[in-house]
């Protein structure tokens, strides 16, 4: 896997993020990307863990040893945890992040380090690229054994965990997690057609507008089943986040729109009242 130095330079919402928080040190111990893209949020773990073991300029063209090393992604203290990597000779597990892991990665952080640990907490296909967590790769027993970690970590520590959807998860683990949505940067052209109606210029509505947008979404309701009119509502905000990569504070509320619409997709998976959950999500996204 090729390391992209400007793996959060695409990403200017999160880049200024988590340069304060390195620079301020207030970084989350267990940090949680979702969304399709897991190459690209692999790319950023690595980042931040460049960021965090920098010792020359800081620039993110520094080529001090540790930048360097990130960069080769060999650093001794930036590993990849997956049921491929980082295994221990006595693991034969071959489909699950296993209990030998957990043991192993407990070990290392009894021994202090003068390097800040990143464990990147993903999977891999079988053409070895990186993909993401699910509940068949990373499983309770495994979690369960590192959760006194994940809360307690040792100074100097942080855990990444790369999956496609937060509900893929175990729950042990998002409960514990600072989560991050990474919009996808693979152009990809989704459909968007049952939406396009009533989302073009949805971010310039007023609040007294809500209504007729409601109503809009419930027409587009009658004939078609919840679940896509969400996903392409997504489809439509990850669009203008693609469109819109230069402007922070809009990307802020485009992902906070984002998570809005993941949170109805949610309740309509537990048969929420629609009617409702048009209404809840309406009101967050219209400011
Ligand atoms: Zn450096």
């Amino acid at each position: 896997m090729q390391y992209s130095d400007n793996a959060l330079n695409s990403y200017p919402f999160l880049e200024n993020y988590f340069k304060t928080a390195v620079l301020k040190d207030n970084l989350a111990h267990c940090i949680l990307f979702y969304g399709s893209d897991i190459s690209s949020q692999y790319n950023i773990a690595l980042e931040i863990a460049r960021m965090l073991n920098c010792r020359g300029t800081h620039n993110s063209d520094c080529t001090c040893l540790n930048c360097n090393w990130i960069r080769e992604n060999k650093h001794p203290a930036v590993m990849t945890i997956s049921r491929v990597d980082n295994k221990p000779s006595n693991d034969n597990s071959k489909t699950v992040i296993s209990i030998e892991q957990a043991r192993m990665i407990k070990n290392d952080l009894l021994v202090t380090s003068d390097y800040h640990r990143v464990y990147i907490f993903c999977d891999r296909d079988k053409n070895e690229e990186i993909c993401g967590l699910n509940q068949l790769n990373f499983q309770d027993e495994a979690a369960n054994a590192l959760l006194k970690t994940f809360e307690e970590p040792p100074a100097n520590t942080t855990f990444f965990f790369l999956t496609k959807d937060v509900t893929d998860m175990i729950n042990t683990i998002v409960s514990r997690a600072q989560s991050f949505y990474v919009p996808s940067l693979k152009v990809t052209q989704r459909d968007i057609s049952l939406v396009k109606e009533f989302m073009d210029g949805y971010l310039e509505l007023e609040k007294n507008e809500v209504l007729d947008f409601i109503d809009k979404i419930n027409s587009a309701l009658k004939d078609e089943d919840a679940e896509n009119i969400f996903n392409q509502m997504q489809n439509y905000i990850n669009g203008l986040l693609r469109t819109n990569s230069d402007n922070s504070a809009l990307q802020a509320k485009l992902i906070s729109d984002f998570k809005a619409v993941e949170t109805a997709k949610k309740e309509n998976r537990l048969n929420i009242n629609t009617q409702s959950i048009v209404e809840t999500l309406s009101f967050k996204i219209i400011l």
